[in-house]
């Protein structure tokens, strides 16, 4: 079954009925084995760029980063990158920048925050992405986002260092993307709101689990309570999706949800088409895109949409699966 599932690695993510899917990787590297995946997805639809920072003692530089979004991009082609704003705290300390001790730091200083908190280190990332964005089909996205002002203030910064490197006679994208994560429920909340100030919106359902069923997703002691598939999660998903589409904006899933083959007929079928995942979920994602009609991928979200609990739904999506083999 894994050999028969690995032979989809590079088939069409197009339904039965010829909708087609985007199958995107999610990448934490810059090296040859990561960037090799790139000839098996329809683009990066989340580079992580904690890497860069938790490896030296010292701040990456602007040259640096620069150099290795240029090699990411290369890597892809034509093909978008969406490249994450760095997202650390919480659980990912950085041995380089000394941060206060938090009682709770998944609720802390963490993602966006905290470099909103640290502007230079964002400022450094943000003219090394755009001076990357010459070079390929680049996105740039910012995570743990609880408040358009957070958002209004990101994107100042990105204006402002696009201007400087303009007088500098510096080539980059004016018209770079620039999108957010969804994954704290406050936002989610105000995805109909969100969505005329952003370009994009790409759902972390892991850190939105966490926070929705304010359960860690690093503590097994939680685990029943940490529940993919509870039904405040369709729900947020399918208000996310309705308020993008809505703008007319383009809407993914980039947490292991987006790779979950029982979960995705349903994403589907709430108009989530665009999906990003590890490696390793890639040929079993496009497996079942491709045993699916949307009219039925469209009667099961509207199905786990009335369902009651977790279990209901986990029932419901594997009895579909089963059907779909
Ligand atoms: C998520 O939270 O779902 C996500 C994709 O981001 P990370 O796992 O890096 O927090
Ligand atoms: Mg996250």
């Amino acid at each position: 079954n894994l050999r028969e599932t690995a032979a989809y690695l590079d088939a069409e993510p197009v339904t039965l009925d010829g909708v087609r899917a985007e199958v995107r990787l999610n990448v934490a590297a810059a090296n040859d084995f990561e960037l090799s995946g790139a000839a098996h997805a329809d683009g990066c639809g989340l580079f992580r760029t904690e890497f860069l920072y938790l490896e030296g003692d010292r701040l990456p530089g602007e040259e640096e980063q620069y150099q290795i979004y240029k090699r990411v991009l290369l890597a892809f082609g034509e093909k978008p990158v969406v490249l994450r704003t760095l997202d650390v705290g919480g659980d990912k300390q950085l041995a380089c920048l000394e941060l206060p001790h938090e009682s709770n730091p998944f609720l802390g200083v963490r993602g966006l925050r905290l470099c909103l908190a640290h502007e230079a280190l964002l400022r450094t990332q943000v003219r090394a992405a755009l001076r990357a964005s010459v070079h390929g089909s680049l996105r740039v996205m910012l995570p743990m986002v609880g408040a358009l002002d957070e958002v209004r203030a990101a994107k100042a910064i990105f204006r402002e260092e696009g201007e400087a490197l303009s007088a500098a006679g510096i080539p980059w994208n004016p018209s770079m993307p620039v999108g957010i994560m969804v994954e704290v429920p406050s936002i989610a909340l105000i995805a109909d709101l969100a969505a005329d100030e952003v370009d994009f919106v790409s759902v972390g359902t892991n850190d939105l689990c966490q926070y929705l069923t304010a359960s860690d997703r690093m503590n097994p002691s939680v685990k029943p309570y940490h529940q993919d598939y509870h039904p405040a999660m369709f729900r947020a998903l399918g208000y996310i999706a309705r308020s993008f589409q809505a703008a007319g904006k383009p809407v993914s899933v980039c947490g292991e949800l987006g790779g979950d083959p029982l979960a995705i007929p349903a994403l589907l079928g709430l108009g989530i088409q665009k999906l990003s995942m590890s490696r390793a979920s890639l040929a079993g994602a496009k497996r079942v895109i491709r045993s699916i009609r949307m009219e039925d991928a469209q009667a099961l979200a509207q199905r786990v949409q009335s369902l009651k609990t977790e279990g209901e739904i986990k029932a419901c999506l594997t009895e579909f699966a089963r059907a779909h083999k």
